[in-house]
């Protein structure tokens, strides 16, 4: 049967990736709707070739993409804002929703897609960062499935037993001996670089990631190791682990994506090409597979394959993860805002690269006085979150504090 598909985030890499998969299965999937930002005469170009039935921009957009389409004889009903999103993420015709959408603003319409209890292809790594926990009940409430495109998620969902994969069986469960995950980190462009270098570094330096093409807040998160950060955050929720049952290891070629370690010694890895399309291939047919137009591996070409520990000095946005995943779910609600302004304010080239992490720090640091202070919200730096309202209000007070931190870095 057809697999009708809606791409939030058309527009972006993990757009791009996934478009061109279903371009080559058509029989398979149907690409049902599309969303876009920024970028809209690309996405008027995507649903000149996908003919999508429904298509998401922003509100103040919506006469003028409706018009230009219907100038193209193209039918197509155009929604707009948040609204928009989430009238796609839960509409009955959709069957998956793939969330790629990128930063906060990809949040409530993941959130709208596992209530509404669909297959959801999960990039929007932020999603699991701020709501985790509201995320995982709503998944598990309405009987959604999520399956990780990020590639080490991916990954390690691979290597896990098919019992664990299906929630037919915990993690936890013993006679499964599942000890630990690795995370593989690439080390990013200044892997090999000191910390003055990193105080200098341009943008375009930045985002020149020696081994995947992503999008541009990425690849800067890439560069600080905040995106191992943020990822080992979406592993604890994904897999119900504590951070404690999670190693990062940096390994520099990016063919080993991930791995778990078992009670009896071993360790399954997932290999293959630095290319997104396998993860969504792989998260698109699962438990089946497809083809990706991925190259194959040539494994006579392969030089010998490292791995190192971080550095967390250099790397201090991956230990700020750690505390932050440590503290509870406000702080890891600080710290995805925090970053995402922080990187802002470092591709506008207000701050340096090792500003990013000084500032994080800072926030956390503030919002942590802060909700110590208030014994009279209810909630507390470890306490639970209970409705998307809540985390957004966290998530504009760390915004806030980071644009005063942005603002005492530029005097
Ligand atoms: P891009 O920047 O390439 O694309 C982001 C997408 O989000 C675009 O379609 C963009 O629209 C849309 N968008 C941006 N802001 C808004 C907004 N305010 N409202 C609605 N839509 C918006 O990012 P990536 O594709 O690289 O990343 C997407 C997500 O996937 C991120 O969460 C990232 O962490 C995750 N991810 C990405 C990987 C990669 O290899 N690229 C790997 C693993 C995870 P427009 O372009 O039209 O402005
Ligand atoms: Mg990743």
């Amino acid at each position: 049967m057809t697999q009708r598909i809606a791409v939030l985030g058309a527009t972006g890499s993990i757009g791009d990736s996934t478009l061109s998969i279903l371009a080559d299965h058509p029989k398979q999937y149907q690409v049902y709707a599309l969303s876009g930002h920024g970028r809209l005469d690309k996405l008027f170009e995507l649903c000149q070739q996908f003919k999508p039935s429904r298509v998401a921009v922003p509100e103040d957009k919506v006469d003028e993409f409706a018009a230009r389409l219907q100038q193209a004889n193209l039918t197509c009903d155009v929604v707009g804002g948040q609204a928009g999103l989430d009238d796609i993420a839960a509409d009955t015709e959709v069957d998956t929703v793939v969330a790629a959408i990128v930063g906060a603003a990809g949040l409530a319409s993941t959130l709208t897609a596992a209530k509404a209890g669909k297959r959801i292809l999960l990039a929007n790594k932020e999603a699991l960062v701020m709501a985790g926990s509201l995320m995982m009940k709503a998944v598990k409430d309405n009987g959604a499935t999520l399956l990780p495109l990020d590639s080490e998620h991916n990954a390690i969902f691979q290597c896990l037993p098919p019992e664990v994969q299906q929630h037919n069986t915990q993690i936890h469960d013993a006679s499964y001996g599942i000890n630990k995950l690795w995370l593989t980190a690439s080390g990013g462009p200044f892997l090999y670089k000191s910390l003055q270098q990193m105080q200098t570094a341009s943008v375009s330096e930045a985002v020149k990631h020696p081994n995947w093409s992503m999008g541009q807040k990425i690849s800067v998160d890439s560069a600080t190791m905040m995106n191992k950060g943020l990822e080992l955050i979406e592993a604890c929720h994904l897999f119900d682990l504590a951070e404690s049952q999670i190693n990062v290891v940096i390994h520099p070629q990016s063919i080993v994506h991930s791995m778990v370690e078992y009670c009896d010694g071993s360790f399954l890895a997932q290999m293959g090409s630095p290319d997104m399309r396998t993860p969504i291939a792989h998260a698109l047919a699962y438990p089946k597979r497809i083809t990706a137009g991925v190259k194959s591996l040539d494994l006579y070409q392969l030089s010998a394959l490292e791995f190192i520990k971080p550095d967390l000095e250099k790397f201090a946005c991956l230990k700020l993860a750690r505390e932050a995943m440590q503290s509870g779910q406000e702080a890891t609600i600080a710290l995805n805002a925090a970053n995402e302004v922080a990187v802002e304010a470092f591709i506008k080239e207000q701050v340096s690269l090792t500003d990013i992490a000084l500032i994080n720090g800072r926030v956390l640091d503030t919002m942590h006085q802060r909700s110590s202070a208030n014994q009279s919200v209810d909630r507390d730096f470890r306490g639970s979150i209970r409705t998307l309202d809540d985390i957004v209000i966290i998530d504009k007070l760390a915004r806030i504090q980071a644009q005063k931190e942005v603002a005492q870095c530029l005097s």
